[in-house]
């Protein structure tokens, strides 16, 4: 169960090394003693067992990047829902654009991993969002609106129920443009709603979170929004100083 917090998480993305990340978590641990965010570490496969062993018994929680639609089997260089929760891991981010363009992942694929996460009781991250040209083209509700009745047609609107959708508009991920805080209010109604028209309760459970260049100077006006559940947070989630500013944000 999701609780009413704002929940800020790390996308470590390939970053990271034994050392570096040792350094990096213990900064955290330091830095987040008293807060009122859920924070969340998403770190590349190998790490999950480091990772446990450094947050277990802590606030923070932590998740994958990635997660394979199949339960099991002859699948060369997949990992499982259940692989990734025998790590301990609760999250996991599905359908990350970066993912989605260089290996090709369909909608379809993307909404039988994220149930394939419910499924083993991880909570999915959907990532959603338009291009550059599809926002100045305007239609990037037509494209968000799209991934999301991918699994509204596949699963129904309950499968919404207690999950993550992080609207990344592709534009601002990694290029330091962040969206304003109004067009990112605008988007996160409208997945709300679309969400709603197909389960009303499945959207009062669902958080909406914001991905695409934040940093500490644009986290204080895009946290303060109540429509923005919260952040997925890139580049600035490998300098602990900033990351540590951005859920501080958090009101
Ligand atoms: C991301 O990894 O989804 C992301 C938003 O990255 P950045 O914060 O670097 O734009």
């Amino acid at each position: 169960q999701i609780s009413g917090r704002k929940t800020i998480i790390a996308n470590w993305k390939m970053h990271g090394n034994l050392a570096r990340n040792q350094h990096l978590v213990e900064k955290y641990l330091d830095g987040l003693q008293s807060l009122h965010a859920n924070v969340v570490v998403c770190v590349p496969y190998p790490y999950l067992a480091q990772i446990q062993s450094f947050l277990q018994g802590t606030h923070l929680a932590w998740g994958a990047q990635n997660v394979a639609k199949f339960e099991e089997g002859a699948y060369t260089g997949e990992v499982s829902a259940e692989m990734l929760r025998d790590f301990g891991a609760q999250y996991v981010i599905i359908g990350h654009s970066e993912r989605s363009t260089a290996y090709c992942e369909s909608d379809e694929n993307i909404a039988e991993k994220f149930m394939m996460a419910k499924r083993h009781g991880l909570t999915p991250v959907l990532c959603v969002g338009e291009t550059l040209l599809e926002r100045e083209a305007g239609v990037m509700e037509r494209v968000v609106g799209r991934q999301l009745e991918t699994i509204v047609r596949l699963f129904g609107g309950e499968a919404f129920a207690d999950t993550i959708v992080s609207y990344e508009p592709i534009w601002a991920i990694g290029t330091g443009l962040a969206a304003t805080a109004e067009q990112a209010v605008a988007m996160h109604q409208f997945i709300r709603d679309t969400i709603a028209g197909a389960s009303k309760s499945a959207a009062a459970s669902l958080k909406i979170l914001y991905g695409g260049s934040v940093n500490p100077q644009n986290a204080i006006q895009l946290l303060h929004q109540k429509e923005i559940d919260g952040a997925l947070v890139g580049r600035c989630s490998l300098e602990a100083g900033q990351f540590i500013k951005i859920c501080q944000s958090v009101p």
